[in-house]
């Protein structure tokens, strides 16, 4: 079992960013919290959770470095007992409001793998996403986590936008595993609905040869892929999505998956004040599930079981397999080039 929660807070919003939070209701934070433990304490209940079962927690948002670590005592201590013994904890993070005293905190709770916000280290780029740090502040920031006791320490950037040449992603790229970090993500622009750059469609330079670029460029900095946009050490909690682990989802705009269900807690945070427990529920019926698996397990090094497939799909992995665009080992099919997933999904599933 994995839990997510979802922190619904931000400074400012990124020009970029579809995720649900608020810059406008921190003042909410300590309703919130306990907000958040109350369903937390339901959602075991309800659940069955046993101790000791949950082997990773990701706090992610929104951004949970808006919030003071000490408001996430009461959180971490009822869940406490229910974590495995080398539980993987890890927090998002910005820059801007990583402070060390934040990040001592949150490493005094348990916490054992920051997730820091870098998006790129270039001034100029950082003002066009509209992010509230310079890159500075970033490098700062790394230099304070490491200060504050983490070991395990991934940062995001982003690429595909217009401010982007090969010279200025390569220099962040360098940048960030100059850092040492054990880990990469590297997501594409994608332009979303709602958002400030919904209305300027140019901000985002779709390009395969960019993708394959940043690619190549981590990979020969020694952080190798495990998923289309992830490099090196896996975090175990994207792991654990990918395989299909049934997870909680605590939040504001959180999902959780068990018992072959999803669960969304109610996302207005007035409302999930309120009551904690309100939630909608989504059946998931096996031909979703599979093609879900199937699409998670193809764009990561997952993998998939063939036993888990109908007899037609089956066929058309082995075809696959044959031509040699799958591997097949120890009884699973891999994929080894990510961008190729979803084109190995839809034949799988045509
Ligand atoms: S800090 Fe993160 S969650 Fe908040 S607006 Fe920016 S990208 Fe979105």
């Amino acid at each position: 079992m994995l839990l997510y929660l979802h922190i619904p807070f931000c400074d400012s919003k990124c020009h970029y960013c579809a995720f649900h939070s608020y810059t406008d209701r921190i003042d909410r934070r300590g309703a919130y919290m306990e907000a958040v433990r109350r369903q937390l304490l339901w959602d075991l209940e309800r659940f069955g959770v046993d101790e000791g079962e949950i082997e990773t927690v990701f706090v992610g948002g929104g951004t949970p470095s808006t919030v003071e670590a000490e408001r996430y005592g009461a959180f971490f201590e009822t869940l406490s007992p229910f974590l495995a013994p080398d539980a993987e904890i890890t927090v998002e993070a910005n820059p801007n409001s990583a402070t060390p005293e934040w990040l001592r905190g949150m490493r005094a709770l348990g916490a054992n793998r920051l997730s820091l916000g870098v998006q790129s280290f270039d001034d100029g780029k950082l003002r066009y996403l509209g992010r509230a740090h310079d890159g500075q502040t970033a490098l700062h920031a790394l230099e304070a986590a490491r200060e504050a006791g983490f070991g395990r320490i991934s940062l995001d950037l982003i690429y595909n936008c217009a401010p982007d040449t090969p010279e200025l992603l390569e220099r962040d790229i360098a940048l960030a595993l100059q850092s040492g970090v054990e880990h990469l993500s590297a997501y594409e622009l994608t332009i979303e609905s709602g958002t400030t750059f919904a209305s300027r469609p140019e901000a985002a330079k779709p390009d395969e040869k960019s993708a394959r670029l940043v690619s190549e460029t981590i990979r020969r900095g020694e952080l190798e892929p495990y998923e289309v946009s992830n490099f090196g050490t896996p975090c175990r909690h994207n792991l654990g999505y990918w395989e299909g682990k049934e997870y909680l989802g605590i939040g504001a705009g959180a999902v959780g998956f068990v018992g072959k269900q999803r669960y969304y807690p109610v996302a207005a945070i007035e409302h999930y004040l309120a009551d904690p427990t309100r939630r909608r529920i989504e059946a998931l019926d096996a031909e979703a599930l599979r093609t879900e698996r199937i699409f998670l397990g193809l764009r990561s090094i997952v993998g998939v079981d063939p036993n888990a497939l109908s007899s037609k799909q089956r066929e058309r992995a082995r075809i696959l397999v044959d031509e040699g665009k799958l591997i097949k080992r120890d009884g699973r099919l891999y994929n080894d080039d990510f961008f190729l997933a979803d084109e190995l999904t839809l034949f799988i599933l045509s």
